[in-house]
């Protein structure tokens, strides 16, 4: 197949942004990633991600069979997830991001999907470049504008820069982000045999969810690849490596800011060692097993988050610019299906990429994405308000 002449710019190398890569690639599509960080391991992103079907489906059509195989060779496959009181007597649950056995929710490493999704993008992945805007030229093509000074042009901008979306504050400056009132505490430890083997085994589930007082939440969920797996990757593809794959627990901590003992400042500035203390004396009066995990997690990987959620908002006039992602729709990590949202996203508007490549008209074929986006994207937030309310006494939307 010959390579069209459609240019495409995305604007961001998180899962949204590079799984659009892989579809736009697949199809012979001139397409650019730059990103900010000056590499995939540069900045702490975060640790264990569910993948439900949704995003195992857009997966599935966009990267080659050979990196499919990879993500289900480095994949874990746990019970479904259960809800605990702070006494650690199950609660009832009605959680949308259950997972029941049979539906397909794995778990993965999110640095090890984002490696995998790199995987034969070397040619057209650009970090250390920084987006502070963009410009739209007399021919109907775009110039991203980066903080280096430098410019790349092409027929479509796509902003897949996440939550601070630099496109989104130029484009939708209407749109906006607010704070969900949450602080999280994330962290991990390694699960060595002798450490898994002092939680119980019940604990092992795709999420555990402790609710103590106030709305306070522990969740903890493990990341265990089946192994093994190195024969598997070194087979289907060669010039990947891999460089987190050690088993672990996730654990993370939400509570409502006005709960906590420190500000927000405060928490920016702990040590890992500090936030983990600040942690194990809240849940003091909980369960002596979920104080045990709590001191468990290793200091190194523990960061504080501040939980925010984009406000919905209504259609806007379709011109080459467009976002996927939390760059449009960021939420409540309640119920986990950011990511598998934004590789639908990435799903979708590659192939909508793809109809204009082959000659359909280039707005009709954008406003066709974001018609559906908008609606399937801010449902999700919608409903992960709901659930971050309720587990974590998150602010309700202010729409
Ligand atoms: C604690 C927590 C747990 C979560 N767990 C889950 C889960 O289990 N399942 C799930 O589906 N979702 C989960 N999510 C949500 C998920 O992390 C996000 O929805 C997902 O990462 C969004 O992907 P993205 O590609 O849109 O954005 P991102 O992954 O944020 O990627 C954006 C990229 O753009 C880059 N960038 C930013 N600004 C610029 C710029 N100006 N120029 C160039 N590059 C830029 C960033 O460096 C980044 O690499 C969780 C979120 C949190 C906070």
């Amino acid at each position: 197949m010959t390579e069209s002449n459609l240019r495409v710019i995305v604007i961001g190398a998180g899962l949204g942004g590079l799984a659009l890569a892989q579809g736009l690639r697949r199809d012979n599509i001139d397409v650019a990633v730059y990103e900010r960080d000056e590499s995939p391991t540069s900045r702490r992103q975060g640790y264990r991600l569910r993948l439900n079907p949704e995003g195992l489906t857009a997966l599935e059509d966009l990267l080659p069979p050979r990196l499919n195989q990879v993500v289900w060779a480095t994949c874990s496959m746990p019970r479904p997830s259960l809800i605990f009181d702070a006494g650690l007597d199950p609660l009832p649950t009605t959680d949308p991001g259950r997972g029941a056995g049979n539906d397909r929710n794995v778990v993965v490493n999110r640095l090890t999907l984002r490696q995998i999704l790199l995987d034969g993008l070397d040619d057209n992945v650009r970090f250390g470049c920084e987006c502070l805007g963009y410009r739209t030229n007399a021919d109907g093509t775009v110039t991203a504008l980066f903080r280096d000074g430098s410019q790349a042009t092409g027929d479509v901008l796509v902003g897949a820069d996440g939550v601070n979306s630099a496109v989104r504050q130029q484009y939708l400056p209407h749109a906006r982000v607010m704070d969900t009132g949450v602080r999280i505490v994330y962290g991990r430890f390694p699960l060595t045999p002798d450490i898994a083997a002092r939680i119980p085994e019940h604990l092992f589930t795709l999420y555990t969810g402790v609710s103590g007082p106030d709305r306070q939440h522990i969740g903890i969920a493990p990341v265990q690849l089946r192994r093994p797996f190195e024969h598997t990757v070194a087979r289907l593809a060669p010039g990947l490596r891999l460089t987190d794959t050690e088993d672990y627990m996730m654990c993370l901590f939400a509570a409502r800011a006005e709960l906590l003992p420190r500000t927000d400042a405060e928490l920016r500035d702990a040590t890992g060692y500090q936030l983990r203390e600040m942690v194990s004396t809240m849940v003091g009066d909980w369960h002596p097993m979920v104080g045990s995990i709590v001191d468990m997690w290793t200091p190194a990987t523990v960061f504080p988050l501040v939980l925010r959620s984009s406000v919905p908002i209504g259609p806007w006039p379709t011109t080459a610019v467009t976002l996927l992602g939390d760059a449009i729709h960021a939420m409540s990590p309640a119920v986990g299906i950011g990511a598998n949202i934004a590789l639908r996203d990435a799903h979708l508007l590659a192939t909508q990429l793809g109809k204009i490549a082959r000659g359909a008209d280039r707005v009709a074929a954008v406003r066709d994405y974001e018609t559906a986006m908008i609606e399937y994207g801010f449902d999700a937030v919608r409903t992960s308000a709901v659930y971050g309310e309720q587990r974590m006494g998150q602010h309700p939307l202010v729409l």
